[in-house]
């Protein structure tokens, strides 16, 4: 199998011998690392430059993850050596440059003022706001601007937006399906899903048992010196980052990062599909793939990872229900997300569609809490700029949802804190998937989902080990020693009690909820009340 990657046809640009000035000005953004992409293609290497450029804003505003912050910036610098090496002119501005703006827009115009390019060229940014940067500069410097689609990844804005029109309904299951038979991806000859069924959800839900995981250690790629030379610049430019960098380790190049496909489809594939779900105490990394910052990065093509996975699946290397798995995120989760971001606009990012006006808790920042889920899952975040879906969405995400937390404060803790961090990711994730925060005006169901992911306790307790060395019980919903999450969850449904009726797809959660009694639903309250107030159990 093999999945074709779409060219994008666009005049070169080229500039007489002797003029001094630059033919087109090519910007690539900190995300766009992607050596094959059209953009670079249709370069004329002797009157065209390529800019990169690092500024302190992208890691500031929202504050960016000391390893995130390192990952981009080795990784850009790794990528301009090698377009270098490649016989591209690259303009590099580093973060310590003492003419460095310190702004996207900032470098765009100081290039254009020095270079006096005929044209401005990117691939389309994946960030809304980087877009604008781009475009305001073009548009103050009165230098003509070409934006080109993006052909990292296997749907265009412009398919998505075909396949959204006309439909009641948007739902990933159906966009997944639609992906599968296009692309013939797990299909047999009449469009049916290979081994009868279009997931494995269902068996792919274990949790490890009392036993535990049983994980080969991973490898990480040692800093070279051109990495440890960005690890000591963050550390002195950027003192006040969060997070912590001793132990960075991700693929900065893109030998590395299809060394590390290479070992996730070898070593961890196989097991991925059924414990995806579960989590551990200090067992982060799991059977996870890890490969959502070189995928982000566009480090790796998932044209490749999806055949590597598929060819393993072949091969008897790996259970259909861990190949479908994993092929599900790449073509149908990360691309949806994608779709759904552009196809919202820029507006998407501020939907608070339930009111949730709490700050984000300290604990975000710090891991320090008594809950054990949120200080596992945030300490790991803190030590190496990674967690895994569930830990994601299902304790980070879901105590978030249930204490009402700002949706725009969550989504910026998500971009920033992750080393995958990009906005065309974090935003529908946060604000759709794990906030239920993006019904449009005027509607109850969400874009991305039909109903919320909401859960008390019980589910981590089910799907991992924490709740045993927790002071909580995930068994009670009041009381002194009662779940957080289980309070804040019959809270949550109290507080939403007549949109989520309106809702069909709640209606036995919203039966349950009938059957407290006043006494109980006052005393969920009250503690709620507690828990929801800035001071309370997240506060660190
Ligand atoms: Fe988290 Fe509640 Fe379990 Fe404690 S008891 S680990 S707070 S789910």
């Amino acid at each position: 199998m093999a999945i074709a990657k779409k060219k994008t046809k666009r005049a070169r640009t080229s500039r007489g011998a002797s003029s001094s000035r630059t033919g087109a000005l090519a910007v690539v953004f900190g995300d766009q690392l992607d050596a094959g992409a059209p953009l670079l293609d249709g370069l004329d290497r002797k009157s065209d430059v390529v800019l990169l450029a690092e500024v302190k804003g992208e890691s500031t505003d929202p504050p960016s993850h000391r390893q995130r912050t390192i990952l981009f910036l080795s990784a850009m610098r790794h990528f301009a050596r090698d377009l270098r090496r490649r016989g591209f002119e690259v303009r590099y501005v580093e973060i310590d440059d003492p003419d460095n703006s310190q702004t996207l827009r900032g470098e765009i115009e100081r290039a254009i003022a020095e270079l006096r390019p005929e044209r401005l060229l990117c691939t389309e940014p994946g960030d809304w706001r980087v877009r604008r940067a781009f475009e305001d500069a073009a548009a103050t410097s009165g230098v003509a601007a070409e934006v080109l689609p993006d052909a990292h990844f296997l749907t265009s804005t412009a398919e998505f937006a075909g396949w959204v029109e006309g439909r009641r309904r948007i739902r990933m299951e159906d966009f997944y399906r639609w992906q599968r038979r296009r692309l013939g991806i797990l299909v047999d000859d009449d469009g049916q899903p290979e081994g009868g069924r279009w997931n494995f959800d269902a068996d792919n839900r274990k949790p490890f048992g009392r036993k535990g995981p049983e994980v080969r250690t991973r490898s990480t790629f040692s800093p070279d010196a051109l990495t440890r030379k960005v690890i000591e610049t963050v550390r002195r430019e950027l003192p006040d980052l969060p997070g912590r960098d001793e132990e960075f380790g991700w693929p900065v190049t893109r030998k590395q990062a299809r060394a590390a496909l290479d070992e996730f489809i070898e070593h961890h594939l196989g097991d991925f599909g059924p414990y995806q779900d579960a989590m551990w105490i200090g067992e982060p990394l799991l059977n996870h793939s890890l490969l959502s910052a070189s995928l982000n990065l566009k480090l790796l093509d998932p044209r490749e990872c999806v055949e590597a996975a598929v060819a393993a699946g072949r091969e008897g290397r790996a259970p259909l229900q861990s190949v479908e798995g994993f092929v599900r995120q790449i073509i149908g989760w990360r691309e949806f997300v994608r779709g759904i971001y552009f196809a919202e606009g820029p507006e998407y990012r501020t939907r608070n569609s339930l009111g949730a006006d709490r700050p984000l808790p300290e604990a975000y920042w710090t891991g320090e809490t008594d809950m054990k889920c949120i200080s596992e899952s945030v300490g790991e975040v803190l030590d190496r700029g990674y967690g895994h879906h569930i830990q994601r969405l299902m304790v980070t995400g879901n105590f978030a949802l249930l204490a009402g937390i700002e949706p725009a404060d969550v989504a910026d803790w998500f971009l920033g804190m992750f080393v995958d961090g990009v906005d065309w990711v974090t935003v529908p994730n946060v604000v759709g998937m794990a906030l239920h925060a993006d019904a449009r005006p005027g509607t109850s169901e969400g874009v991305v989902g039909s109903k919320p992911y909401a859960s008390t306790g019980r589910y981590i307790e089910r799907m991992s080990n924490y709740c045993a060395s927790c002071r909580f019980d995930p068994k009670k919903r009041t009381g002194e020693d009662a779940c957080p999450f289980s309070v804040l969850y019959w809270d949550f449904l109290l507080r939403h009690r007549k949109r989520f009726s309106a809702n069909q797809r709640m209606a036995l959660v919203m039966k349950n909820l009938d059957r407290l009694d006043d006494a109980e639903r006052k005393a969920i309250g009250r503690d709620a009340r507690k828990l929801r107030d800035p001071s309370g159990v997240a506060r660190g």
